[in-house]
């Protein structure tokens, strides 16, 4: 029986790659200095990963920016404009250097080269570089680096199993410029696929591991049809040495049984964390050689697994395949920090719950000990672990919060009245002009502010000091927005580092590590909180700021929080229970937030939820069941208060369309949300589905220094009353501010309010 693993993290335990990668980029160390950290890195998680006794270690992991935009070099899709030239007019050999401009673009304004549009990996936090594929385009190999890695592991003494995404999921996840069907370059690619297969051949490697995530969402018969063709075109080319392990994830590939198990592969891998039933399905149909890739740790979260429950579920079938059952995680472990070894600060309790990836290569090692090994003392020691970790996780669960949940009715989910009625109460004591204006929450943050907050966390600054500074921010910013002349004011945020970690920070049941990062893309990690009990808030968390920056000024300023979808999205969630009732949780959380903002004389809270689309699950069956539970810890968040508060919402990704009965579902009095880039187009969905409630859509993209003139805001806002009743829209940018500079913040605000003043004599 083999411990085999799918990938590992390659930001490094101490984000070595993430600041090697940025000090390169800022041209502060050379090429051959960043290449000798990448080295150190992959050299130090094969030598963990053998040393766990994975024996085939997953090579063609690591890559510098992005692993799929690897593959689009390797296959030689990197589209022109990102290439290099040389003094004749040649384009040169792709580098690193080449992938670096594919996936950040090169240049500014006129000259400026757009990077590839980029975008999230299937249903998880990590984002892909997308390739761009033309019609008729051809493949070739052009890109030598999961070879050289392949060289460098076995000179290294491992045997090494190159990983890559498969052709389909390739085709899938790319971009198809101009009109054509990506699926008529599926036979060129199969060629380039072939050829790679012999090259790995030619080294000596004995297995290959061809990643079909998009097994997991529901595919079209063309689409089932490209997966037949591609896995028996490469059975049928590919050296005989060479063995095929074909790995799905993120999801049950039970739908597609038939499909699958009649594919020519020596290896099929299964995510079983997603979905157990699948053991059984597919099992049954391995034929007699191949081999059964268990993916039963989850390579997906932080948790300690149950090795000792995962075991006695195996035992039939380790029995059945013996050295055919491969024991590894469910998915890469690209989506879990690197390694508990650094954190020092956690609690006991909290601490014993954990496994990122380096401890989950051990929890496999005794996964395989529980069902192999003769040694009864230590596979005794091993269950015992088990059982006492789920009873003291039993034993911290929280009665309150757990009463609290079964004692909902359907009115917490429900504002007391319809719309209709609270926006008449709403107007009559808000008193606002049409089209108000207002912003989306961020003010910037400037370098002044997280200096700060930087000295307040090392103990320069006194908690105090650090207050009282902030005050001055908060009521410059109120100030700024007065002259101004805005109409629906906000604090600005300068006291939060984040908006999910500022909030899990008061929440029982949260906890946090000092080096638990994960990659997004390129060098950029998040530090998701960890959600491992029942939540419950500790105290107010935003009062004292809104109350402070609503003492300023006449002017409604509203209360920010975050939704609980959000905060359920960037956080790792335990898996004990599920996730909508994680939400729920959360969302009374914040439910209590919004009372005490109520109480305290905020007429206007907005709940963001920028992450609401995210939680789609990849196969549409089963978004109706998530959009159910996602509205409804929304709605639980936000109806507690009386008609005449006001409740916004902010969401700042722009697709609408499949998700527009959930959005009016949510029934948030005011959403704002990214349009700016669409001209509009984007209301199209709201103006069709005759949105009923009160939109602010972005005027101005924030992602961009520039400043719109007041010509453009009107013409956009005349665009959107076109479709929109012109009483229900509001004037704001497309997301919050705290990315800009004051100089560009204040003249394109000026702007805003100056548009609304034409607009409202139009109208
Ligand atoms: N209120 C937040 C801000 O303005 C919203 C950000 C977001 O949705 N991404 O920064
Ligand atoms: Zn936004």
């Amino acid at each position: 029986m083999k411990i085999t693993n799918l990938g590992f993290p390659r930001i490094g335990s101490q984000r070595e790659l993430k600041f090697a990668l940025e000090q390169y980029w800022r041209g502060e160390i050379s090429q051959e200095a960043l290449v000798a950290v990448g080295n150190t890195l992959k050299a130090r998680h094969w030598q963990w990963q053998a040393e766990a006794g994975v024996e085939l270690i997953p090579v063609g992991d690591f890559a510098y920016y992005d692993h799929v935009l690897d593959l689009t070099a390797t296959l030689n899709a990197i589209p022109k404009r990102h290439r290099a030239v040389d003094d004749l007019g040649n384009i040169k050999p792709i580098d690193l250097d080449t992938l670096f401009t594919a996936a950040r673009g090169k240049g500014h304004s006129a000259q400026q080269v757009c990077a590839a549009k980029m975008t999230k990996f299937f249903n998880t936090n990590y984002h892909y570089q997308v390739a761009e594929l033309h019609e008729g385009q051809t493949f070739s190999i052009a890109y030598e680096q999961i070879f050289d890695d392949v060289t460098q592991a076995q000179q290294l003494g491992h045997t090494p199993k190159p990983v890559l995404l498969g052709p389909v999921t390739f085709l899938h996840l790319s971009t198809a410029v101009g009109d054509f069907d990506k699926l008529s370059l599926l036979t060129p690619l199969l060629t380039v696929y072939q050829q790679i297969l012999q090259r790995f051949a030619e080294q000596g490697v004995t297995w290959v591991q061809l990643d079909e995530p998009v097994l997991a969402a529901e595919l079209s018969p063309q689409w089932q049809q490209a997966i037949t063709q591609s896995y028996t075109n490469l059975a049928d080319n590919k050296p005989a040495e060479l063995n095929i392990l074909l790995a799905s994830y993120y999801g049950s590939i039970a739908h597609h049984h038939s499909l699958v198990s009649q594919l020519p592969v020596q290896g099929l891998h299964l995510d079983l964390v997603s979905d157990s039933s699948q053991l059984d399905l597919f099992s049954n149909s391995l034929t007699a050689e191949q081999v059964l890739s268990a993916g039963v740790i989850n390579g997906r979260n932080v948790w300690a697994a149950d090795i000792d429950l995962i075991a006695q579920q195996l035992k039939p079938l380790a029995d059945k395949l013996a050295d055919r059952l491969w024991l590894a995680p469910s998915c890469s472990l690209l989506h879990t920090p690197v390694s508990l070894d650094s954190e020092t600060q956690l609690s006991a309790s909290l601490y014993e719950q954990l496994a990122f990836a380096k401890q989950k290569l051990t929890e496999l090692q005794d996964l395989k000990g529980l069902l192999t090994s003769n040694d009864h003392s230590t596979k005794q020691q091993i269950i015992n672990r088990c059982q006492t970790r789920r009873s003291n996780k039993a034993a911290n669960a929280d009665k309150h919060v757990a009463t609290r949940l079964t004692k909902l009715t359907p009115d917490s989910f429900q504002r007391q009245s319809c719309f209709e009625q609270r926006i008449s109460a709403q107007h009559q004591k808000l008193n606002l002009p049409l089209l108000p204006t207002t912003t989306i929450g961020s003010f910037p943050q400037t370098a002044a502010i997280r200096g700060l907050r930087k000295r307040w966390r090392t103990g320069d600054l006194s908690s105090q000091e650090y207050q009282r500074q902030l005050e001055q921010v908060t009521k410059d910013t109120i100030e700024r927005q007065l002259k101004i002349g805005l109409d629906v004011l906000v604090h600005g945020e300068a006291e939060r580092n984040d908006m999910v970690e500022y909030f899990a920070q008061d929440l029982n049941g949260v906890g946090f590590t000092d080096f638990g990062w994960v990659q997004s893309y390129g060098s950029r990690c998040v530090k998701p909180p960890l959600i491992f009990g029942d939540v419950s808030r500790e105290k107010p968390m935003t009062v004292e700021w809104a109350c402070y920056a609503q003492s300023l000024t006449e002017k409604p300023v509203k209360g920010m929080l975050t939704g609980p979808v959000t905060i359920l999205h960037w956080s790792f969630a335990r898996e004990d229970i599920p996730r909508e009732q994680i939400a729920n949780q959360i969302a009374l959380a914040i439910r209590d937030e919004v009372a005490d903002l109520e109480q305290a004389g905020i007429s206007i809270i907005q709940i963001d939820e920028p992450a609401f689309r995210e939680g789609l699950p990849i196969k549409q069956s089963q978004w109706q069941h998530y959009f159910d539970w996602a509205v409804a810890a929304f709605k639980l968040s936000a109806s507690v208060v009386q008609d005449n508060t006001q409740i916004h919402t902010h969401m700042c990704y722009s697709e609408f369309n499949d998700s527009i009965t959930a959005i009016a579902a949510m029934d948030a009095d005011v959403i704002t949300i990214e349009t700016s880039r669409s001209q509009m187009t984007l209301l199209d969905t709201f103006e069709y589905f005759q949105y009923p409630n009160d939109i602010g859509p972005g005027v101005y993209d924030i992602h961009s220094p520039n400043i719109p003139s007041v010509d453009d805001i009107v013409t956009l806002m005349t665009r959107a009353a076109e479709k929109i009743p012109v009483k229900q829209l509001w004037i704001n940018p497309d997301c919050g501010l705290k990315t800009r500079t004051w100089d560009e913040v204040e003249p394109a605000l000026k702007n805003v309010v100056e548009a609304a003043k034409v607009l409202r004599r139009q109208y």
